[in-house]
Protein backbone atom coordinates (compact mmCIF):
# COMPACT_ATOMS: atom_id res chain seq x y z
CA UNK A 1 0.00 0.00 0.00
CA UNK A 2 1.30 3.50 -0.91
CA UNK A 3 0.28 6.40 0.10
CA UNK A 4 -0.37 9.58 -1.91
CA UNK A 5 -1.26 13.25 -1.18
CA UNK A 6 -1.53 16.15 -3.78
CA UNK A 7 -0.04 18.92 -2.07
CA UNK A 8 -0.36 20.92 -4.88
CA UNK A 9 -1.15 20.21 -8.72
CA UNK A 10 -1.79 22.60 -11.63
CA UNK A 11 -0.38 25.41 -13.47
CA UNK A 12 0.34 27.39 -10.25
CA UNK A 13 2.61 24.61 -8.69
CA UNK A 14 2.93 20.91 -8.12
CA UNK A 15 3.85 18.70 -5.27
CA UNK A 16 2.60 15.28 -3.79
CA UNK A 17 3.81 12.97 -0.80
CA UNK A 18 4.46 9.56 -1.63
CA UNK A 19 5.24 6.78 1.31
CA UNK A 20 5.72 3.16 1.39
CA UNK A 21 5.29 3.30 4.97
CA UNK A 22 9.04 3.10 6.04
CA UNK A 23 10.59 5.99 3.64
CA UNK A 24 8.36 9.22 2.33
CA UNK A 25 9.41 11.24 -0.56
CA UNK A 26 8.23 14.47 -2.26
CA UNK A 27 7.76 14.49 -5.93
CA UNK A 28 8.09 17.86 -7.32
CA UNK A 29 8.58 21.04 -4.97
CA UNK A 30 6.87 23.85 -6.78
CA UNK A 31 5.27 26.07 -4.43
CA UNK A 32 6.70 27.61 -1.33
CA UNK A 33 8.32 25.47 1.60
CA UNK A 34 5.65 27.32 3.66
CA UNK A 35 3.27 25.66 1.64
CA UNK A 36 5.10 22.13 1.38
CA UNK A 37 4.93 22.24 5.37
CA UNK A 38 1.44 22.96 5.69
CA UNK A 39 0.83 19.79 3.19
CA UNK A 40 3.47 17.98 5.27
CA UNK A 41 1.51 19.29 8.72
CA UNK A 42 4.88 20.42 9.20
CA UNK A 43 6.83 16.76 9.25
CA UNK A 44 9.52 17.89 6.52
CA UNK A 45 12.23 16.51 8.69
CA UNK A 46 10.59 12.83 7.89
CA UNK A 47 10.98 13.59 4.11
CA UNK A 48 13.81 11.12 2.88
CA UNK A 49 14.26 12.84 -0.73
CA UNK A 50 12.54 14.81 -3.24
CA UNK A 51 12.88 13.81 -6.78
CA UNK A 52 11.89 16.92 -8.94
CA UNK A 53 10.98 16.73 -12.89
CA UNK A 54 12.29 19.73 -14.28
CA UNK A 55 13.33 22.99 -14.01
CA UNK A 56 10.40 25.15 -14.32
CA UNK A 57 9.07 26.89 -11.30
CA UNK A 58 5.63 24.85 -11.18
CA UNK A 59 7.70 22.10 -10.05
CA UNK A 60 10.79 23.29 -8.83
CA UNK A 61 10.45 26.56 -6.26
CA UNK A 62 11.00 25.21 -3.16
CA UNK A 63 14.56 23.21 -4.09
CA UNK A 64 17.00 25.71 -2.75
CA UNK A 65 14.55 25.93 0.40
CA UNK A 66 14.43 22.03 0.39
CA UNK A 67 18.20 22.36 -0.21
CA UNK A 68 19.15 24.74 2.86
CA UNK A 69 17.10 22.22 5.18
CA UNK A 70 19.18 18.90 4.26
CA UNK A 71 16.56 17.09 2.10
CA UNK A 72 18.32 15.28 -0.85
CA UNK A 73 17.31 16.32 -4.18
CA UNK A 74 17.58 14.33 -7.29
CA UNK A 75 16.75 15.85 -10.89
CA UNK A 76 17.62 16.50 -14.25
CA UNK A 77 21.00 18.71 -14.86
CA UNK A 78 19.21 21.64 -15.70
CA UNK A 79 16.78 21.84 -12.01
CA UNK A 80 20.56 22.89 -10.21
CA UNK A 81 21.32 25.67 -12.83
CA UNK A 82 17.94 26.86 -12.77
CA UNK A 83 17.92 26.84 -8.93
CA UNK A 84 21.46 27.97 -8.20
CA UNK A 85 22.18 25.23 -6.35
CA UNK A 86 25.14 22.73 -7.03
CA UNK A 87 24.05 20.28 -4.16
CA UNK A 88 21.47 18.96 -6.03
CA UNK A 89 22.12 15.25 -7.41
CA UNK A 90 21.65 14.42 -10.72
CA UNK A 91 22.51 11.56 -13.54
CA UNK A 92 21.43 10.17 -16.52
CA UNK A 93 17.89 8.76 -17.49
CA UNK A 94 17.73 4.99 -17.16
CA UNK A 95 20.27 4.73 -14.49
CA UNK A 96 18.80 3.16 -11.33
CA UNK A 97 19.52 4.80 -7.94
CA UNK A 98 18.30 4.12 -4.17
CA UNK A 99 16.50 6.19 -1.60
CA UNK A 100 15.92 3.99 1.50
CA UNK A 101 13.27 1.44 0.39
CA UNK A 102 12.61 2.76 -2.78
CA UNK A 103 14.24 2.01 -5.95
CA UNK A 104 14.24 4.70 -8.60
CA UNK A 105 14.86 4.72 -12.51
CA UNK A 106 14.40 8.47 -13.93
CA UNK A 107 13.35 8.13 -17.69
CA UNK A 108 13.24 11.05 -20.03
CA UNK A 109 9.43 12.57 -21.38
CA UNK A 110 9.21 15.03 -24.05
CA UNK A 111 9.01 18.83 -22.98
CA UNK A 112 10.20 22.05 -23.90
CA UNK A 113 12.88 21.41 -21.48
CA UNK A 114 14.57 18.44 -20.01
CA UNK A 115 12.31 16.76 -18.13
CA UNK A 116 12.09 13.05 -16.13
CA UNK A 117 9.31 10.63 -15.37
CA UNK A 118 10.11 8.29 -12.59
CA UNK A 119 9.51 4.71 -11.78
CA UNK A 120 9.89 3.91 -8.35
CA UNK A 121 9.75 0.00 -6.70
CA UNK A 122 9.20 -0.01 -3.01
CA UNK A 123 11.59 -2.99 -1.44
CA UNK A 124 8.83 -2.53 1.23
CA UNK A 125 5.54 -3.25 -0.17
CA UNK A 126 6.63 -4.99 -3.81
CA UNK A 127 4.53 -1.57 -5.45
CA UNK A 128 5.62 0.09 -8.54
CA UNK A 129 4.73 3.50 -8.78
CA UNK A 130 5.00 5.72 -12.13
CA UNK A 131 4.94 9.31 -12.42
CA UNK A 132 4.75 11.06 -15.64
CA UNK A 133 4.22 14.95 -15.86
CA UNK A 134 4.51 17.89 -18.43
CA UNK A 135 5.15 15.22 -21.28
CA UNK A 136 3.82 16.15 -24.59
CA UNK A 137 4.93 12.25 -25.32
CA UNK A 138 6.48 9.34 -23.36
CA UNK A 139 8.41 7.01 -25.15
CA UNK A 140 8.15 3.93 -22.64
CA UNK A 141 5.60 1.76 -22.13
CA UNK A 142 4.82 0.22 -18.80
CA UNK A 143 3.23 -3.03 -17.92
CA UNK A 144 2.55 -4.13 -14.25
CA UNK A 145 2.08 -0.53 -12.31
CA UNK A 146 -0.05 -0.52 -8.94
CA UNK A 147 0.35 3.00 -8.77
CA UNK A 148 -0.18 5.15 -11.98
CA UNK A 149 0.48 9.40 -11.52
CA UNK A 150 -0.18 10.84 -15.01
CA UNK A 151 -0.47 14.69 -16.08
CA UNK A 152 -3.54 15.16 -18.19
CA UNK A 153 -3.36 18.66 -18.74
CA UNK A 154 -5.91 19.41 -21.00
CA UNK A 155 -8.65 18.12 -23.55
CA UNK A 156 -7.49 18.84 -27.43
CA UNK A 157 -11.60 19.37 -27.43
CA UNK A 158 -11.56 22.15 -24.77
CA UNK A 159 -8.76 23.79 -26.23
CA UNK A 160 -9.34 24.10 -29.99
CA UNK A 161 -12.80 25.37 -29.16
CA UNK A 162 -11.32 27.86 -26.55
CA UNK A 163 -7.98 28.78 -28.97
CA UNK A 164 -10.66 29.35 -32.28
CA UNK A 165 -13.13 31.56 -29.83
CA UNK A 166 -10.08 33.90 -28.67
CA UNK A 167 -10.46 32.83 -25.58
CA UNK A 168 -6.86 32.14 -25.37
CA UNK A 169 -4.18 33.12 -27.81
CA UNK A 170 -3.05 30.16 -30.50
CA UNK A 171 0.51 30.72 -29.54
CA UNK A 172 -0.62 29.56 -26.18
CA UNK A 173 -2.62 26.88 -27.29
CA UNK A 174 -0.08 25.60 -29.53
CA UNK A 175 2.49 25.85 -26.93
CA UNK A 176 0.11 23.96 -24.62
CA UNK A 177 -0.45 20.94 -26.71
CA UNK A 178 3.53 20.83 -27.44
CA UNK A 179 4.78 20.46 -24.65
CA UNK A 180 1.90 19.06 -21.83
CA UNK A 181 -0.15 15.40 -22.47
CA UNK A 182 -3.97 15.58 -22.94
CA UNK A 183 -6.27 13.84 -21.65
CA UNK A 184 -6.58 11.11 -25.01
CA UNK A 185 -2.45 10.62 -24.49
CA UNK A 186 -2.88 9.55 -20.64
CA UNK A 187 -5.97 7.01 -21.47
CA UNK A 188 -3.73 5.54 -24.51
CA UNK A 189 -0.87 5.36 -21.69
CA UNK A 190 -3.42 3.83 -19.18
CA UNK A 191 -5.06 1.32 -21.41
CA UNK A 192 -1.51 -0.52 -22.04
CA UNK A 193 -0.97 -0.92 -18.30
CA UNK A 194 -1.45 -4.40 -17.00
CA UNK A 195 -5.52 -3.81 -15.15
CA UNK A 196 -4.73 -6.46 -12.95
CA UNK A 197 -1.56 -5.09 -11.21
CA UNK A 198 -3.26 -1.45 -11.18
CA UNK A 199 -4.26 -0.30 -8.24
CA UNK A 200 -4.61 3.46 -8.28
CA UNK A 201 -4.34 6.28 -10.58
CA UNK A 202 -3.54 9.91 -10.20
CA UNK A 203 -4.41 12.11 -12.48
CA UNK A 204 -2.32 15.63 -12.24
CA UNK A 205 -1.84 19.33 -13.65
CA UNK A 206 -4.98 19.78 -14.65
CA UNK A 207 -5.39 23.20 -16.44
CA UNK A 208 -7.64 25.62 -15.08
CA UNK A 209 -9.68 26.25 -18.66
CA UNK A 210 -8.48 23.49 -20.52
CA UNK A 211 -10.47 20.81 -18.91
CA UNK A 212 -13.03 18.38 -17.68
CA UNK A 213 -12.18 17.27 -14.14
CA UNK A 214 -15.45 14.78 -13.86
CA UNK A 215 -15.16 13.52 -17.67
CA UNK A 216 -11.21 12.91 -17.26
CA UNK A 217 -12.11 10.83 -14.04
CA UNK A 218 -14.64 9.22 -16.01
CA UNK A 219 -12.39 8.12 -18.77
CA UNK A 220 -9.79 7.17 -16.73
CA UNK A 221 -12.01 4.76 -15.08
CA UNK A 222 -13.44 3.03 -17.81
CA UNK A 223 -9.71 2.93 -19.04
CA UNK A 224 -8.64 1.25 -16.32
CA UNK A 225 -11.59 -0.01 -13.71
CA UNK A 226 -8.99 1.45 -11.01
CA UNK A 227 -9.60 3.80 -8.66
CA UNK A 228 -9.12 7.44 -10.15
CA UNK A 229 -7.76 10.50 -8.37
CA UNK A 230 -7.77 13.97 -9.40
CA UNK A 231 -5.02 15.74 -8.16
ZN1 LIG B 1 7.10 22.43 -17.46
ZN1 LIG C 1 4.22 22.16 -15.12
Amino acid sequence: MIDIKAIASGSSGNCYRVSDGSTALLLDAGISIYKIQQGLDFRLSEIAGALISHEHMDHAKAVPDLAKRGVLIFGPPGVAKACACPSILSGPPLRRFTIDTWSIVPFQVEHDVTCYGYLLDSKKTGDRLVYITDAAAVPYTFGRVTYMMIEANYSLRILSRRATGGAIKDELAARIAQSHMDIDGAVDILRRLDPRALKQVWLLHLSDGNSDAEAFRRMAQRATGAEVYIA
